[in-house]
This record gives structure tokens, sequence and C-alpha cells, in this order.
């Protein structure tokens, strides 16, 4: 059967929360005897530097490693027969790289956070390296002259071979923008090495405000101590759809996400050997995270054992969902 197995380059889970985060956690312990394919986690900054559970939690998690050689991020996983026995079968995996991920608005007056969150970095012996959406916390990491790994985000402007070019040789792996169609998006892979991530399941950003509109409530916690500095609220438009509105004080921007989220699960098979898999948790619960991450493994096992996703793969735990820009770009 091992002419039908296929190279595949695992999952990169991305968690703002620490319930995210411990479900990730329990779900490479887990798998961990037959390797999980969660190959990098992406830990949200002010999670981080926020809560001081967060650095225990992955250390006792990295702590309950590893007999199993870890051969290093970014190598291929290899899927040697098809998995017909339920999930958590027959995966050869590295351990996972921990990456943190910097907000998506800084202003001047996050360089002290900017200089937290550096320093975090440097000291934690977890990180590996930084990933950034903007320029500004790109700007102050070549500043510093950070010789870890760099990623771009997927809303890190490389919509073309222009842009790729120009920040090839600073980034170690960027994410495909959600904007281009999957054809567009294959295209710009062909223009450059850099390894690539691609979401396939989360909540798309349909608008970032750099204002604070808890303070436009009179409700702004920057400087407020002891409070949770990020909340979720809910808005609800005339066709009664709910779309979250995370409100984040520590940096005062919001974003609102689309009302259902993305996800590719029929598109595995195209991109499960092509880039990592990104599933972006944004205002998932913990058990919500976990059912999450047990549906996709269940489909990079389908996908690995026939190349495409067969009826029979099961109901995504969400719900509603959005296959976003995939088939059709914006331009
Ligand atoms: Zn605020």
């Amino acid at each position: 059967m091992r002419d039908k197995s296929c190279t595949l380059t695992g999952i990169s889970a991305a968690v703002r929360t620490y319930e995210q985060l411990v479900s990730v956690i329990d779900h490479i312990g887990r798998y961990r005897e037959k390797n999980a394919p969660v190959v990098r986690v992406l830990v949200d900054g002010d999670l981080y530097l926020g809560d001081s559970r967060v650095r225990e939690q992955i250390r006792n998690g990295r702590s309950c490693d590893s007999k199993q050689a870890a051969e290093g991020v970014g190598g291929a996983l290899t899927m040697p027969e098809p998995a017909t026995e339920g999930v958590g079968e027959a995966l050869t995996m590295p351990e996972p790289e921990w990456i943190l991920s910097l907000p998506a608005v800084l202003r001047a007056p996050d360089h002290e956070y900017l200089e937290e969150a550096f320093r975090a970095v440097q000291v934690s012996e977890i990180f590996s390296g930084v990933m950034t959406g903007n320029l500004e916390g790109l700007g102050y990491l070549l500043e510093q002259d950070y010789r870890g790994k760099l990623y771009a985000d997927s809303n890190f402007y490389l919509w073309n071979s222009g842009a790729v070019s120009l920040w090839k040789d600073t980034f170690s792996g960027a994410c495909l923008p959600l904007e281009l169609k999957s054809g567009e998006q294959r295209e710009l892979m062909k223009t450059s090495p850099l390894p690539w991530e691609k979401m396939i399941y989360g909540r798309i950003p349909m608008m970032v405000t750099a204002n604070c509109a808890a303070k436009t409530m009179g409700n702004c916690v920057k400087y407020a101590p002891d409070v949770k500095k990020s909340d979720v609220l809910w808005l609800r438009d005339r066709l009664g759809k709910s779309f979250p509105v995370l409100l984040n004080c520590r940096h005062c921007f919001n974003i609102v996400y689309n009302s259902v989220p993305l996800s590719l699960h029929r598109e595995i098979g195209k991109w499960a050997d092509r880039a990592i898999l990104r599933l972006q948790f944004t205002v998932e619960s913990g058990e919500e995270t976990a059912a999450c991450l047990d549906f996709f493994l269940k489909q990079l096992h389908n996908a690995a054992s026939s190349g495409r996703i067969s009826e029979d793969s099961g109901k995504p735990p969400f719900g509603e969902y959005t296959t976003g820009h995939e088939k059709r770009g914006v331009l």
C-alpha cells in the first residue's frame, strides 16, 4: 500500500486564549506516541505576556516528550500506509516549534511591549521564532538584529512575486494571503522557495480598526490594573448574523471577524503536501478547539491515504462555514 502514501507538511495551530492553548497541548500529548501532526504552534504575544500560566503549560507539555526523535520543524512527515483504523495511526512527525505571534496593530507607544516580547523570546527557551503581520513588528526585530526565525503572517503584504522577492531573504516562512484564490496562491508559491503556510480553518478578519471602540464607549481598560485587556463582543446585523469583534485594549485596536469560519477541509487533499496547514483559533472554546483539531486530523489522514477527501470524512464540528476567496479572489 506504500504506493498510495503521500508526504505531508503538517498542521500549524494559532491560539489566542489559555483554553485553546491547553487543548492544543493536550492534542499534541495524546498523539505524541504516534506523533501528532501539529508541527508549529503560534502563541499570541498578548496571551504569553499577559497570563503567567501559559509559560508553565507549555513547559509541562514539552517535558512530557519525547521518546520520539525530534527531527526539526519543516521536515516532511510521511504516512506510510493509509490510516483506516481511525486517527493517530502511522504518522511520522517532528516535534512542534513554538512561535510568538505579534499583535495586528503596533504603534510607537508599543515599543515597551515589543521590548518585553523580544526579551521573552530570547530568555524563554520555548520560542524559536516570531511571526508578524506588519512592518512595525518586523522593523523592531531587524533593529535588534534578531537571529531567530521570522515568519510573515497572512496580512503581511505578499500578494505578488515582486513583494515576495523583496522579502524572501528576510523571512524563514510566510502565510499565503487570504485574498488570493487558490490558483494565484500556487503561482505565488512558484516564485519563492519560502516554506509556506496556508490557513485552512479560522475566522477571517473583515475589518481591523486602529481606534479603540471601548474608549468610544468610555470603557477603555488600557491603564486599568488587573483587568483582562482583550475581550470578544458580538455584533448582530439586520439579517440576524452574529459577528465576533475582538476588542484589544492592550494595544487599543479592534478586529471584526466573519460570522462563520473559513474551512477548506474539502480542499486539504490539494494542499496537504504543499503547505503547512494553519488552524487559526479566535473565539473557540477549549472544547471547540479540541473538536476542530480532531476533525482536521481525520481529514489529513484521509488526504494522506487517498489523496482526496472521502465522503465519510465526517461533518465539521463548527456547522456553517465559508471557503473564503479560495475559488474567487478579491480582484
Ligand atoms: Zn482601549
